[in-house]
């Protein structure tokens, strides 16, 4: 329903929408909380030494879903899920209009309904980490900030040096009109590059590309396409791709069930990140791809070379808008989201302040001015949606992914698989020590049994620098 609202159904269908998904809601509160499904799961619960480990993990997860569930009042928990929906379709319009005062009532309620939400579920936690907890297991605040301040400490100076010398990199030719009709040509071709079975997997388009899935036989990509800016579309089909590949690999005995998907939102983001930027901005995927890039658009990229075509792409500049970030700078757009949620939720600020907030970080860490609020604090999608304490999982999951990449190179010739063009080595490698597990391992044991060690944002912190070092010549 989710999917259908926003690709194809009727605009004036967002109020009986909101209805539809609310009493859904109802349903599956009342299926997760029935005495018969608590019954069975304290049963399974009490023996659980005699499960497979599988089973177990089956068991724990709706037990966790359950105990957080019931202490939500029903009466609550069905007008949340309304006011998500109708707090979307607010936010949409009031984007279009560059209108923060028809949205800022419908946030403050978002915010203050996830509060109470948080509370709820988790008494004795703080509202934030349990909204944190809920995108990635165990994060909190204080792991957000140390994590956060690691990238600050040495991305923050090199992201002045790339501004110093910002003239090294020239990306006009990206800047010229590109007819959709060939721009919907590449997305196939990037499809099949990146082996997607296209027999389970479609692309769609909507004004936010996403990602969502029925189940592994049924994955929905979207895409959004812009005349004057190809590269947007390339990357998304490519990070929507790399959210699909995780999806339709997880383990076929896992299918229906709840662990028959990723293993959580980090988790996810490091696979869509990874293919978006390690891979797909890399030099060699670069080349790989360019001779179809040149001669799909010819004449317009015609008297560009390979190199200045990965250059262009990797081009770093601070900007208004998150999705269009680069990847050294795209960091800093979380850490502004982060901070915001942070001061919300604890009641330092209310929703009146958000814009002028919003702007005022964004002249902070990145130095820009903020033209609108279209171009600023309604750019994304996920607080009308009520995901809060999602906007981390972006950073961390760039983070997981360079981890991965360190071990991932010392079983696989990453550079020359992708330059034969067949990248099913790098998509097996991830079958096997990531994809078929689902969310029956967590991102913690993942990490730790797939890199022999526990997270480290380091291998990031490197990567980018080394990365930016040799593009920019610092
Ligand atoms: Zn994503």
């Amino acid at each position: 329903i989710y999917y259908d609202g926003a690709t194809t159904a009727p605009k004036g269908s967002a109020g009986v929408r909101a209805i539809t998904l609310g009493e859904l809601s109802r349903i599956s509160y009342e299926h997760t909380t029935a005495k018969e499904s608590i019954e069975m799961l304290e049963c399974l619960m009490a023996h659980s030494d005699e499960l497979d480990p599988v089973t177990r993990r089956k068991a724990s997860e709706l037990y966790r879903d359950y105990e957080r569930t019931h202490r939500v009042p029903i009466e609550e928990f069905v007008a949340h899920q309304q006011l998500c929906s109708e707090a979307d379709s607010v936010w949409h319009e009031a984007k279009v209009k560059d209108d923060f005062s028809m949205f800022e009532p419908y946030l403050q309620k978002m915010f203050d309904s996830t509060k109470r939400m948080a509370l709820y579920m988790e008494p004795d936690k703080r509202p934030y980490d349990t909204m944190l907890d809920n995108f990635e297991r165990g994060l909190t605040a204080s792991a957000c900030d140390a994590f956060f301040d690691t990238l600050k400490k040495r991305l923050v100076p090199l992201m002045h040096k790339v501004v110093e010398h910002g003239d090294r990199v020239n990306d006009a030719p990206l800047r010229q009109s590109f007819p959709i009709a060939k721009q919907k040509e590449l997305s196939s071709y990037l499809m099949d590059v990146m082996g997607i079975d296209r027999d389970h997997c479609i692309l769609g388009e909507t004004e936010h590309p996403f990602t969502t899935d029925f189940s592994k036989y049924d994955v929905r990509i979207t895409t959004h396409y812009y005349e004057n800016n190809f590269a947007a579309s390339l990357y998304s089909v490519i990070h929507e791709g790399g959210h699909a590949l995780y999806e339709l690999h997880t383990g076929d005995e896992l299918a229906c069930s709840n662990l028959g998907r990723g293993a959580s939102m980090a988790m996810h983001e490091s696979q869509s990140r990874f293919y978006e930027n390690i891979i797909g901005r890399s030099w060699e995927f670069c080349g790989l791809i360019f001779p179809f890039v040149k001669k799909e658009f010819s004449p317009l990229l015609d008297g560009v070379s390979d190199e200045e075509f990965y250059r262009m792409i990797n081009k770093s500049s601070p900007s208004l808008i998150r999705l269009e970030a680069d990847e050294l700078t795209y960091c800093l757009h979380i850490m502004i989201r982060y901070r915001l949620e942070r001061a919300m939720i604890d009641g330092s600020i209310t929703a009146h302040d958000l814009p002028h907030e919003w702007n005022r970080l964004y002249k902070e860490y990145l130095g820009v001015d903020v033209p609108d609020d279209t171009h600023g604090v309604l750019q994304d999608s996920h607080w009308s949606g009520g995901s809060f304490g999602y906007f981390p999982s972006y950073a961390i999951g760039s983070a997981y992914g360079a981890q991965f990449m360190d071990a991932m190179r010392k079983d696989v010739d990453v550079d020359a698989v992708i330059r034969s063009g067949d990248l099913s080595p790098v998509v097996d490698w991830l079958t096997d020590k990531i994809y078929r597990f689902g969310m029956v391992k967590t991102p913690e044991q993942l990490i730790r049994d797939t890199c022999g060690a526990p997270f480290d944002p380091q291998f990031y912190v490197d990567y980018l620098t080394a990365k930016f070092t040799d593009i920019y010549g610092l």
